[in-house]
């Protein structure tokens, strides 16, 4: 985890943000909104400031919180969960998954699956643990794993199958029968399912599927999720996690001295958030899809080839033909040719895969439709 030089590297997002910072650029390489969420879950912050909630919360998380994400599940999913033993709060999805890898893997044979590109702190958290990567790759243009080689991937080594879905960075969305697939694999091995499903509300095509709700599931399956892109409050770092109650044990008990607790009076307002009418969740999805495709339009004007997404923040394209087949060259000259940020998605790929998402970027749409817009002329000036 550190640079060749010995000191931290950062992560490709603290490295492209401060490139946009530096140079004045859009940045469309950090996944972050740029408008605030609903404005009553913001004023439920500032009335639970103003009414004391200052110190250290419950370690399991605000009871109030507890009981939102259980309604919430099965309101959208009809999943049961209890909130007194089945779920935590935790210092966003970032902090569940790294939780949970360090509280279930064992020792260094033990193996963790995952679909390749990946959400940069997978890796590192599954080194953290002391565990091996296996992973599935995911190939334009739609992302979606081969199950043969998914069915080759998990042996009696694997220990956890971490699958994301709305998916970072491809954007894709898994068939149910890749879903179905990771279960019969999960049962067979005795795995057990991580899924990290921070974009659950922003599906464009269809309605969220969460692993948990499959026959056989919820008894081997982790659900992650986080209120940063549900209600535009990353910042907050305000995450859950829920399960069966002997592994959201094992997961609290890990928690409990990374950072014991988190966020004390924006617990409350998240549950104020979770508790919002059918309509905020619906228009967040329609909204995006929109962004996304002024995004994408704007991206095929100035030369790529769009694989648009049909969820999360971020649309992936082809880069080739503006002369960016290596993409980590093109993002690294972005900022100054063009006044641009944009990640090359070499950067969610181990380093002896690379080669095989050279030509490929991704572009957050999670920005102002003017800030798209602008972003898209000043890539079509450039090219
Ligand atoms: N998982 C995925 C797939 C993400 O995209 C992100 C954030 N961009 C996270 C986890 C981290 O979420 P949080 O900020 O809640 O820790
Ligand atoms: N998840 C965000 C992304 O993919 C960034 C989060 C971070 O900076 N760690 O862009």
């Amino acid at each position: 985890l550190l640079a060749a030089d010995g000191t931290v590297a950062p992560t490709i997002f603290a490295e492209m943000s401060a490139a946009a910072a530096r140079t004045g650029a859009i940045n469309l390489g950090q996944g972050f909104p740029d408008e605030d969420g609903p404005a009553e879950v913001l004023e439920a912050a500032r009335r639970a400031i103003a009414d004391g909630a200052n110190q250290y919360p419950p370690g399991r998380g605000v009871p109030d919180l507890l009981a939102a994400i259980s309604e919430h599940q099965h309101r959208f999913y009809g999943l049961d969960v209890d909130p007194g033993t089945e779920v935590i709060v935790t210092a966003g999805a970032t902090e569940a998954l790294t939780a949970t890898l360090l509280a279930l893997i064992d020792g260094p044979d033990d193996e963790v699956v995952v679909f390749e590109p990946y959400y940069d702190s997978y890796a590192a958290a599954v080194a953290l643990a002391g565990a091996r990567l296996r992973t599935v790759p995911l190939r334009a243009p739609d992302f979606q794993p081969d199950l043969e080689q998914l069915a080759a991937a998990v042996t009696d080594r694997t220990r956890i199958i971490l699958v994301n879905d709305p998916h970072n960075p491809t954007g894709a969305v898994f068939g149910r029968e890749v879903l179905v697939e990771v279960v019969r694999l999960a049962q067979q091995h005795d795995a057990v399912i991580v899924t990290d499903e921070v974009y659950e509300h922003l599906s464009f095509h269809s309605p969220h599927t969460p692993i948990a709700t499959l026959p056989d599931a919820a008894e081997r399956t982790l659900t992650i999720s986080s209120a940063g892109k549900t209600f535009s409050t990353t910042g907050w770092k305000i995450g859950w996690i829920h399960g069966p109650a002997a592994l959201i044990t094992a997961v609290l008990t890990v928690k409990q001295y990374l950072t014991y607790v988190n966020g004390s009076p924006f617990q409350p307002a998240i549950a104020v958030g979770l508790r919002l009418d059918d309509s905020y969740f619906s228009n967040a999805a329609t909204e995006l899809a929109r962004k996304h495709q002024i995004l994408g339009q704007g991206l095929r004007a100035a030369g790529f080839t769009v694989h648009p997404p049909r969820g999360g923040y971020f649309t992936v394209a082809d880069a080739t033909a503006l002369g960016g087949a290596d993409a980590a060259a093109f993002c690294r000259a972005l900022p100054e040719r063009a006044g641009v940020v944009a990640i090359p998605l070499s950067a969610f790929v181990s380093p002896e895969h690379r080669e095989d998402y050279a030509g490929l970027v991704r572009f957050a749409a999670c920005k102002r439709i003017d800030v798209l817009e602008e972003a898209a002329a000043r890539l079509t000036r450039y090219s």
